[in-house]
């Protein structure tokens, strides 16, 4: 079987390794170098943790996502799962929710009052009333390394066919074709394009009620020495109870500490650059300097945007089905899906072969939405 893959993101990489293991021929077709470090999954980590608030089935699917990334470390023989654990910070009447969400997906978790907060985290300051829960089986991927890993098992792999720095101006998802910048035509006997935020380029005519472009910057930081031990054994901490969505990525096998919020993303009409925006940076070291009292602006060695694509109509991420499982495209990747690219990639290969997958629990997955239709 011929498999062709447009785009090296996460997604594509892992997809085109899925496929070529099962013995189909893979070409992927990348604009840029590979990894892009323009692409979305292009950064120092991601975050994975188990707890999906009120997405029972996300939950679920993001524990088996842990299993199926300490499956794939053994595989690349790399390590780049740093299972550190997650902190999720939350108005204190949330986090017992979450604790009976977790306990029944089967996730490891602690419940932390306020005090226990306190004691275990002294070098934050976490706002009033807020409660912690702590998953064991959770922590930070190295994206980077992670992409670099892929692509090198894909250039060594025989049955794979890379072609970097060519953009495909068009899809024909019936033909499974690919139309190139240069006139090339390449043609398969299935397809799949994941394309990351730049996707509405290519499936603007398949997706229903559009797709939101969302736009966040992030703050890299050196910790110095002397506040070192207090990251040593720090979680990732999707969220710290703000109402601005404010997290953190703790300092992980010599990355960066890296801090974000909600508050710094932004909508807007595309993907273009990577150059962080001087308003964002400021509101994230005002926002910083008073979670953690010792920050510094001069912790601060890089700031950054990435981008990630969202169905408008669900504010999710987005598969859809565009030839009867002979073409998939990952229309929308979606704020979350680094964590989860073992299962769609796993799922997709079996699409591929007219298997259907058992259900992860995630919607867009497990019911790829068919091109101008609602739900399969
Ligand atoms: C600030 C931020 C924080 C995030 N944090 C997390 C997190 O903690 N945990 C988590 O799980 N997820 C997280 N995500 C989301 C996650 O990074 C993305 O969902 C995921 O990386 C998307 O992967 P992808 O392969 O679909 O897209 P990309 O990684 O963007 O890959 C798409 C690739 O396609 C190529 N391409 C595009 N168009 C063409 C074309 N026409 N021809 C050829 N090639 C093309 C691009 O160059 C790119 O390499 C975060 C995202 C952001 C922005």
């Amino acid at each position: 079987m011929r498999t062709l893959v447009v785009g090296g993101g996460i997604i594509g990489l892992l997809t085109a390794l899925e496929c070529a293991r099962a013995g189909h021929r893979v070409t992927v077709v990348e604009q840029g170098p590979l990894p892009n470090p323009a692409a979305s999954s292009y950064d120092r980590h991601r975050v994975l943790r188990a707890l999906h608030p009120g997405d029972a089935g996300a939950t679920r699917a993001a524990l088996a996502a842990h299993d199926a990334w300490r499956e794939l470390e053994t595989s690349l023989g790399i390590r780049c799962y740093h299972q550190v654990g997650a902190l999720t910070v939350l108005p204190a009447g949330r986090a017992e929710e979450a604790g009976r969400l977790l306990a029944a997906a089967g996730a490891p978790a602690r419940n932390l009052d306020s005090s226990q907060l306190a004691a275990k985290y002294p070098h934050l300051s976490l706002p009033e009333g807020r409660a912690g829960i702590l998953e064991e089986r959770a922590g930070v991927l190295l994206a980077d390394r992670v992409l670099t890993a892929v692509a090198a098992r894909l250039r060594g792999h025989p049955g794979v066919r890379l072609h970097t720095g060519r953009t495909a101006t068009g899809v024909d998802p019936a033909a499974r074709t690919v139309t190139l910048h240069d006139g090339e035509v390449l043609r398969a006997d299935r397809l799949l394009v994941a394309a990351g935020p730049w996707s509405p380029a290519l499936l603007a005519p398949y997706t229903r009620g559009g797709v939101t472009v969302h736009r966040q910057t992030m703050l890299y930081c050196r910790v110095p020495e002397e506040e070192q031990a207090a990251w040593d054994a720090m979680p990732a901490v999707p969220a710290l109870g703000t109402d601005a969505g404010a997290w953190l990525v703790p300092p992980v096998a010599g990355s960066p500490l890296k801090l974000s919020a909600h508050e710094v993303c932004r909508t807007v009409p595309g993907a273009d650059g990577r150059t962080a925006d001087p308003a964002c940076t400021g509101l994230l070291r005002e926002r910083f300097s008073r979670l953690i009292p010792a920050f510094r602006p001069e912790w601060v060695i890089e700031a950054r945007d990435c981008h990630y694509l969202t169905d408008t109509e669900s504010g999710d991420g987005l598969l859809l089905d565009l030839a009867d499982g002979r073409c998939f495209a990952q229309a929308a990747c979606g704020g979350g899906a680094f964590k989860f690219a073992p299962l769609i990639a796993r799922a997709l290969a079996q699409r591929f072969h007219g298997i259907q997958p058992p259900p992860t629990g995630l919607k867009t997955l497990d019911v790829p939405r068919r091109a101008g239709t609602g739900p399969t």
